[in-house]
């Protein structure tokens, strides 16, 4: 199954990510986590990206393009895999379109995770909480400047991807406010499960 998890930044993409690799035995691939393991390793792209991603802001869509396009080649993406994080420009959601086709083949489901605006921030908060609790080092995009911009980013060119799927007839929205649990059922509902 080639699957799409869209929603804001605090939605819960990655927690249910982290299930559907349980459930469905597919690869969770996320431009985020790729994009700070380069930043980590200081290739090229990380030390491009690094600033970039520290003030919340997007990094180019020809650079997470190229990313996705050979990860999605790995012999682990043979039966499907879970985007998280990606396409979020329309551009992006275009260039994934293509690419797919010329490998032969398309997406299988798109998925929303629809949340109140007003818990993000909230959301957030608890998550550095429990990372600083956990000791493990707290994401240098985790503050509230940068928070604010990741969501302009989100309202301005990530919402237009969920409108780009939407009138092609291949979004299923799902509400994100449920307790986890509930959001995994209604995600596995939605893909027919
Ligand atoms: P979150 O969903 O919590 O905002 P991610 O881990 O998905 O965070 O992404 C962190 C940062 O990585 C983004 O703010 C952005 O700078 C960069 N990034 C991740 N995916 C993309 C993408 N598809 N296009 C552009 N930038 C991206």
């Amino acid at each position: 199954m080639r699957l799409v998890l869209l929603g804001p930044p605090g939605a819960g993409k990655g927690t249910q990510s982290a299930r559907l690799v349980e459930r469905l035995g597919i690869p969770q691939l996320s431009t985020g986590d790729m994009l700070r393991a380069a930043v980590a390793a200081q290739t090229p792209i990380g030390l491009k990206a690094k600033s970039i991603m520290d003030a919340g802001q997007l990094v180019p869509d020809e650079v997470v393009i190229d990313i996705i396009d050979q990860r999605i080649d790995a012999p682990d993406c043979a039966n499907g895999f879970i985007l998280d994080g990606f396409p979020r420009t329309v551009a992006q959601a275009e260039a994934l379109r293509e690419l797919l086709a010329k490998k032969g083949g398309g997406l299988d489901a798109v998925v929303e995770l629809v949340v109140d605006e007003n818990a993000l921030v909230d959301r957030m908060r608890k998550r550095v909480e429990e990372t600083v609790a956990a000791g493990k080092p707290v994401r240098a995009d985790d503050n509230p400047e940068s928070f604010k911009t990741r969501l302009d980013a989100y309202r301005k060119q990530t919402a237009p991807v969920s409108a780009y799927y939407a009138e092609k007839g291949e979004l299923k929205r799902v509400d994100g406010m449920q307790a986890i649990d509930d959001v995994s059922a209604a995600i596995d509902k939605s893909l027919g499960r």
